[in-house]
């Protein structure tokens, strides 16, 4: 399976303003900056049969 895209924007998927939010696969994983606010984080993407699930890890306490 060669057909993974790497470079995805999730709509509304900024978790501080809502904006869309780039997010480029890496070999390291995935690294989101939104282009609004600033926000930067690694969100996880798994793909699913419904589509791809995005989670961010909570901050680190
Ligand atoms: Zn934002």
């Amino acid at each position: 399976m060669h057909a993974t895209p790497r470079d995805y924007t999730l709509p509304e998927g900024c978790p501080v303003c809502s904006a869309d939010l780039p997010v480029r696969i890496t070999a390291a994983g995935a690294n989101g900056v939104c282009k609004h606010c600033g926000w930067f984080g690694r969100p996880l993407v798994t793909v699913t049969h419904q589509g791809l699930r995005v989670t961010y890890e909570g901050a680190q306490a």
